[in-house]
């Protein structure tokens, strides 16, 4: 039965992230396999945890599940007090586009879109964000540097730029939950290290609470947590600061 503040109204001080025995598998019969097996995680308002693992351990489609981007077959997931389970889609949505900011590794820019365009997006999907959007999708480009290159096409940026602007979408609608998928992966590491940073920022600035998929001992090294996943399963959590230290 659900229990401490993970369901019901959001409270606060009550979890930003309640897993609790989620199962998941793909396909049917002998191709069938069991991607996550009995998961059971909770992530506090204003912490910022590194989940790690290898590769196929299950990390994206946690994190997928958590956005309500994918479902459980089993299990509860509650999110900022909505439980998605039982949520209508109109709710699981609105949670989506207003609170939950996600950042890819591949970064899911449209190219027919300019910068701007590609941040301002999720304005057309949200009552709240359609006042001022652009002003306020420039606003979202200058907080991450790239208010200058706002008419440029995806295309036409670095990677790093790139992530940036995805990053800047992610932010758009001032979100309290941030889930990033191996954003650095497809940075070199000076590009990495100045995301990492502003991650960092986000989290002690602005208190935005971070889940951070990521094969990066930098990224794993400032995490106030870090969750281990191996064969569907969370076999590791550090609950007392990694490094307190390090470059700020
Ligand atoms: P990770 O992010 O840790 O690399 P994933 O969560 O992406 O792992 O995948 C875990 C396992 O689930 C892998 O074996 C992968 O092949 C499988 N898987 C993931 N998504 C799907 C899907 N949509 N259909 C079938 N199998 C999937
Ligand atoms: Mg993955």
């Amino acid at each position: 039965m659900p229990v401490g503040g993970c369901y019901g109204a959001p409270v606060s001080g009550s979890p930003v992230i309640c897993v609790r025995d989620v199962e998941k598998s793909y396909g049917s019969g002998a191709a069938r396999t069991q991607v996550l097996r009995k998961v059971s995680v909770e992530i506090q308002p204003g912490e910022m945890v590194a989940l790690v693992g290898q590769s196929g351990s299950g990390k994206s489609t946690l994190l997928n599940i958590i956005g309500g981007l994918d479902q459980p077959d089993q299990g509860e997931v509650s999110v900022l007090g909505l439980n998605l389970q039982t949520a209508s889609e109109p709710e699981r949505a609105r949670l989506r586009n207003e609170s939950i900011g996600f950042v890819f590794q591949a970064f899911n820019l449209l190219d027919h879109l300019t910068c701007l365009g590609n941040v301002v997006l999720p304005a057309a999907f949200s009552q709240k964000d359609a006042s001022h959007a652009q002003e306020r999708g420039m606003e979202s480009l200058r907080r991450v540097k790239m208010a200058e290159l706002a008419l440029r096409r995806p295309s036409e940026l670095s990677g790093g730029q790139k992530q940036r602007v995805a990053i800047a979408r992610a932010l758009f609608a001032s979100p309290s939950l941030l889930l990033c998928d191996e954003p650095t992966g497809n940075l070199d590491s000076q590009t990495g290290k100045e995301v990492i940073d502003f991650f960092r920022e986000l989290n002690s600035k602005d208190n935005v609470t971070l889940l951070i998929v990521t094969h990066e001992r930098r990224v794993s090294s400032i995490a106030q947590r870090v969750i281990a996943m191996r064969d569907g399963k969370i076999v590791e959590t550090t609950d007392e600061a990694l490094a307190e230290a390090g470059p700020s």
